[in-house]
């Protein structure tokens, strides 16, 4: 069996040194503060889970949280004038916008007005150009809980083989941009890719975030890799329970890979350290702003 990256472990280990920066920020006057732009849609159930659970998390670490909830049927200039007051309020360090947006925004546009230092998701484009010059700060978070990952069994990146499986703009492709900037050979997959299991199989580091359950099995594993699970997929069980899995037959996998492998797990893995991230990018965010202009 394969170790464990414990992702909850990781995530308070984080969120231990961001309340300590947290307190000095205090100390200096500045109260953290994160808004959040939803609106209110069709569609909107999930982000309002999602933001009720991060005015706890923010209130646990002493950032404080506005949710700017936009009426149903405001327009794409409306949402882009309040972004644009929320990037020129000195109050305000971070700023996120809960996806999905209505069908008639057009995303990349409103996420493109994020002011970047305040873009804590790390959408904004320049942001994501950003990692190509090896400065990451405000990347896109789960790709950087994926980098915490792999760092924390102390795999040595440089000329190691890293698969990373899917190739979205928020994961999949910055996820291989930090590995290819920690001097990795990376292959970067998609659903076209021929021969993958034969790639997966030579992987050192292998990445998968492709969105489909149980797609990374024994055969793709090599023993003693690290293997990393984005993938969080809902699936009905024999006995018809629902229930979370990733995209790594963990059981299998964690047997290839053996006692010198990682493996984290899903539940308890890349999800508690991308939400830990976004609240480090959160204190990031206003630290920066404090050295404004320096
Ligand atoms: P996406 O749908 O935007 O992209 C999926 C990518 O995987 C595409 O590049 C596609 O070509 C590739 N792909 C699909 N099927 C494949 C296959 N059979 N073989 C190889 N490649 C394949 O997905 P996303 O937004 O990047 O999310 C991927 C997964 O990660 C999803 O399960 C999602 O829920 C999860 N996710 C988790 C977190 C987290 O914080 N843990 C955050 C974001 C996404």
């Amino acid at each position: 069996m394969g170790r464990i990256i414990d992702g909850k472990e990781l995530a308070a280990t984080v969120r231990d040194r961001i309340a300590h920066r947290v307190q000095l920020l205090r100390q200096l006057g500045v109260e953290v503060r994160l808004d959040a732009v939803l609106v209110c849609g069709e569609s909107d159930a999930a982000s309002r889970v999602y933001a009720e659970g991060q005015r706890r998390r923010c209130s646990d670490l002493g950032i404080e949280y506005q949710l700017h909830e936009l009426p149903t049927g405001v327009t794409q200039r409306d949402v882009a004038h309040r972004i644009r007051a929320l990037n020129a309020d000195p109050d305000v360090h971070a700023i996120m916008l809960h996806l999905p947006l209505p069908d008639a925004m057009d995303t990349y546009r409103m996420q493109s007005l994020i002011a970047p230092g305040k873009d804590v998701e790390g959408v904004n484009p320049a942001n994501i150009g950003n990692i190509i010059h090896g400065r990451s700060s405000l990347a896109p978070c789960t790709a950087l809980a994926v980098m915490r990952m792999i760092e924390s069994t102390r795999v040595n990146l440089r000329g190691c083989r890293a698969v990373v499986i899917g190739a979205s703009n928020i994961v999949g492709k910055p996820v291989a941009a930090m590995l290819m900037d920690r001097e990795a050979t990376v292959i970067s997959c998609n659903e076209f890719t021929s021969e993958i299991e034969a790639l997966a199989s030579q992987a050192d580091v292998l990445v998968a975030a492709a969105g489909v359950p149980g797609l990374v099995k024994q055969a793709w594993a090599k023993p003693g890799a690290v293997i990393v699970d984005v993938g969080i997929n809902r699936v009905t069980a024999e006995d018809g329970t629902r229930r979370t899995v990733g995209d790594v037959a963990f059981e299998e996998v964690s047997d290839a890979i053996g006692p010198d492998g990682w493996i984290s797990p899903v539940p308890g893995g890349v999800g508690p350290v991308t939400v830990a991230i976004l609240m480090e990018n959160v204190v990031a965010a206003a630290e920066a702003e404090g050295h404004a202009g320096e």
